[in-house]
């Protein structure tokens, strides 16, 4: 049986996600763009309302929602600021591969920190000459006879690199190996070998915290393996289905936020003697911003059903993300075309809409990753 209903459940959290939106999001969404501020209270609050991690095991602590329940909250809070949203997020990113592959001791250790703390993890796969081709990293890991690995390389674009209390980092025993030589490590923030470097001065989504982080003779304990090589780009591959479809949220979001605001406007603003909503030609921009919010929206509640059911269709978590990502970069262009000229300037909220669109279709697989992705399944390869 099909049932777009929503749980009363459900109802709830978006009620909760959206209340928390506007009294804690929205109000410092402005400042935190301009200053590249994160805001960690609002983090910490976030944490505390539960809207942080909701796909925590219960079993470590955690509040067990369903992967339906994330996008919720994370199509909520991105209506904010999909800044501030991409860095909550990011936890769920981090703490996937340790959910998908970490032994019971890393689960306690590591899930349990995020459940009983306000602390941050981040995923790092990607590096200065390897971001779509993740097969291609070349941070090295050696393996030590005492069964400790030793980590070199330098991790780029890392979503709160400067902020987070321990790192998932996707290392190689030997790059030749391609996808063969790549394992998965845990380091805490206090590992004498990682480093963090500057905060990357972005177009947008600036509340969000993005570094490079170094690995120099950083040393993992055997017990902080959590894939060894060889499994490692599986690992990364299965974490990135699993979080697809919270980036199709965000763009649903980040749409919702572009026709309310132009709706408002176009109601209000005047050409010709008339709204300018009553011009057939604003009309279409925004009827085509509703569908693409409904499209995405549909895609993104098919993606995360298949994750709740155990469904494995990473296609469908790639529809979501890529078109979900295409349309709010569409909605954000047309939410600056329907203001004209005050879409322009900072005064107004719409060009902040427009350059945070744009990292839905570079981050967690390009545009054009997610079509290869997507026609590797059609055509095989
Ligand atoms: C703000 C921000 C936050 C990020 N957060 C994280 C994070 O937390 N963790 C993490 O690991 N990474 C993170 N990233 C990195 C991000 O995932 C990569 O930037 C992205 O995967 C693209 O890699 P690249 O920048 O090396 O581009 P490249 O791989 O160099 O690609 C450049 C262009 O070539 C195209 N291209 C490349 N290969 C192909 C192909 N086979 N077919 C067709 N076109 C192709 C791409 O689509 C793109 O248009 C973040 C990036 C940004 C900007």
């Amino acid at each position: 049986m099909i049932d777009f209903e929503l749980t009363d459940e459900q109802r709830a959290l978006i009620d909760t996600a959206r209340k928390f939106t506007r009294d804690r999001i929205i109000p410092v969404a402005a400042e935190c763009d301009r200053d590249e501020k994160f805001p960690d209270d609002v983090f910490k609050a976030a944490w505390e309302n539960g809207l942080a991690n909701p796909t925590l095991p219960a079993e470590y602590g955690g509040l067990g929602l369903g992967d339906v329940d994330g996008t919720l909250i994370n199509e909520e809070l991105a209506y904010g600021c999909t800044g501030i949203a991409t860095s909550i997020m990011a936890n769920t990113l981090g703490m996937t591969p340790i959910k998908l592959a970490g032994n019971d001791a890393q689960k306690k250790k590591y899930l349990g920190w995020l459940a009983s703390e306000p602390v941050m993890v981040s995923y790092a796969t990607s590096e200065p000459a390897a971001g779509s081709d993740v097969a291609g990293l070349q941070c090295r890991a050696k393996r030590m006879p005492d069964g400790s690995w030793v980590l070199n390389g330098t991790k780029a674009w890392i979503t709160n690199g400067g902020l987070a209390s321990f790192y998932v980092i996707f290392a190689t025993e030997n790059p030749d190996a391609r996808h063969k030589g790549i394992g998965a490590f845990i380091l805490r923030r206090d590992n004498p070998g990682l480093k963090t470097g500057k905060r990357e001065d972005k177009l947008g989504q600036r509340a969000s915290d993005t570094r490079q982080v170094m690995l120099e003779d950083a040393v993992v304990p055997a017990e902080d393996v959590l894939a060894e090589p060889g499994v490692g780009f599986k690992l990364a591959m299965e974490t990135f289905n699993q979080t697809r479809p919270d980036i199709g949220a965000l763009a649903t979001g980040l749409m919702r936020r572009c026709l309310d605001e132009s709706v408002a406007y176009a109601k209000e603003r005047m050409a010709f003697g008339r709204p300018i909503a009553e011009q057939q030609l604003v009309q279409q921009m925004l009827a085509e911003m509703a569908i693409r919010i409904e499209a995405t929206g549909l895609l993104v509640r098919k993606a995360a059903w298949n994750l709740e059911k155990g469904i494995r269709n990473p296609i469908v978590s790639a529809y979501a993300k890529a078109y979900g990502a295409d349309a709010a970069m569409q909605s954000a262009l047309d939410a600056v075309q329907i203001f004209g000229g005050n879409g322009y300037v900072k005064e107004y909220p719409v060009e902040k809409l427009m350059r945070d669109a744009k990292l839905l279709q570079i981050y967690e697989g390009t545009a054009q990753i997610q079509r290869v992705v997507i026609a590797r399944h059609l055509v095989g390869g």
